[in-house]
């Protein structure tokens, strides 16, 4: 890992970062310095392909641009507070975002890619009964230029490999910080800047379901969807948006979303939590309202946390589910935890949050506690 890759807050502090900025605001910038637009286009080249954060580096702009960047922005990456490697590979960072919160983000490298998962917010307002991010609770949003960083700063750390894929399924919903979320979607598919293809960058979201419709007219990228109960009885209870946006109501959105992406498929998240979603009567269910979509199906084995009131489901179990929904004509596949020994598989982040909700929302919306 390069040093220079952790630059010190104190020596950015207050100064506006360019990581995140989305392009017409970064040629405005340059345009206000007296610079050509295209000067935008050459430092996104150095900021997303190769990483670059130190501006004296940037060796095809005039020194004295290179000073007058390094006085007025800032291209500093969050401090890493810790460094974790799995055995089989996948890496995670704790990154700091000031005030005492700390957020994660993981690599998890394949033959052929290497998948960053990406948190969105310090904490979850969802409450979803499984989750460890939930658990902790929700303390604000991550700004475009936060989310970004842990795309640079992981593609320097992991280089010589390289960052193919992103999923903003680290801690946070990404759909309730759509704001800052849609600026870092489109440079990662932005051919002047990141260059991935839409197919490599995942939304995955619990059910916002009105911003599932604004992304489907802003950036079509590919989008996952955490279902996790086949009615609304149980998701109520798992995933409490739900009794916000009920099932039906969220996979409307969904088959809008699949025909705007010339029905490419949605991926829906199911974890298998023993004794409580993971039945054969359950998976006929879902079968029946995925059948003859554009779906196709991930089973997460559950994955533990301290505190967590659920049992994965045993191996029989999840093949029993997994061979009701291939029989019923789904494609469907179960996730093998990755880094779980370092707390780095699916639901297991939680980084380090303090709470400052005062009502969760599983007792919103359930009516339990309003005051
Ligand atoms: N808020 C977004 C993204 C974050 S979670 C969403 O809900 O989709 C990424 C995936 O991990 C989601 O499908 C989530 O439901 C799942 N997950 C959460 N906790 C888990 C756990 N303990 N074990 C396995 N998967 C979990």
């Amino acid at each position: 890992m390069p040093a220079s890759a952790v630059t010190l807050p104190e020596k950015s502090a207050g100064l506006p970062s360019l990581l995140g900025m989305p392009v017409p605001r970064l040629i405005e910038f340059f345009e206000n310095v007296g610079e050509k637009p295209y000067r935008a286009r050459q430092v996104m080249r150095w900021m997303y392909q190769r990483h670059e954060t130190d501006f004296a580096a940037m060796t095809d702009l005039s020194a004295a641009l290179r000073k007058q960047l390094a006085q007025m922005t800032t291209l500093a990456l969050p401090p890493v507070l810790k460094r974790e490697h799995s055995d089989d590979g996948t890496r995670k960072w704790l990154l700091d975002v000031g005030a005492g919160q700390a957020v994660e983000t993981v690599y998890i490298p394949e033959p052929n890619r290497g998948t960053l998962c990406i948190s969105s917010q310090a904490g979850c307002a969802l409450d979803c009964a499984f989750c460890a991010t939930g658990h902790q609770g929700f303390n604000r949003n991550l700004s475009s230029a936060e989310i970004m960083s842990q795309v640079v700063l992981a593609s320097r750390e992991v280089a010589p490999a390289s960052v193919t894929n992103v999923v903003f399924m680290g801690m946070g919903e990404p759909l309730a910080n759509y704001r800052n979320v849609l600026p870092v979607v489109q440079l990662l598919i932005d051919d002047q800047a990141y260059g991935l293809s839409r197919r490599r960058v995942t939304i995955s979201t619990a059910g916002v379901v009105p911003q599932i419709h604004k992304l489907a007219g802003d950036c079509n990228v590919a989008l996952a969807v955490s279902l996790h109960a086949p009615t609304d009885e149980l998701r109520n209870r798992l995933v409490p948006i739900n009794r916000v946006h009920p099932i039906a109501e969220l996979l409307d959105a969904c088959w809008t979303y699949a025909a705007g992406q010339a029905s490419r498929q949605i991926t829906f998240e199911y974890v298998l939590l023993d004794g409580v979603n993971d039945s054969v009567p359950q998976a006929r269910l879902l079968v029946k309202l995925l059948r003859n979509r554009p779906a196709k199906v991930n089973l997460i084995p559950f994955n533990a946390f301290p505190e967590s009131a659920f049992k994965c489901s045993p191996q029989p179990a999840i093949d029993a589910f997994w061979q009701t929904l291939m029989n019923g004509g789904l494609i469907a596949t179960i996730r093998r935890p990755r880094g779980d020994d370092i707390a780095a598989a699916c639901g297991q982040l939680a980084g380090r949050v303090r709470d400052r909700q005062r009502v969760r929302l599983g007792d919103r919306v359930m009516g339990a506690s309003s005051s």
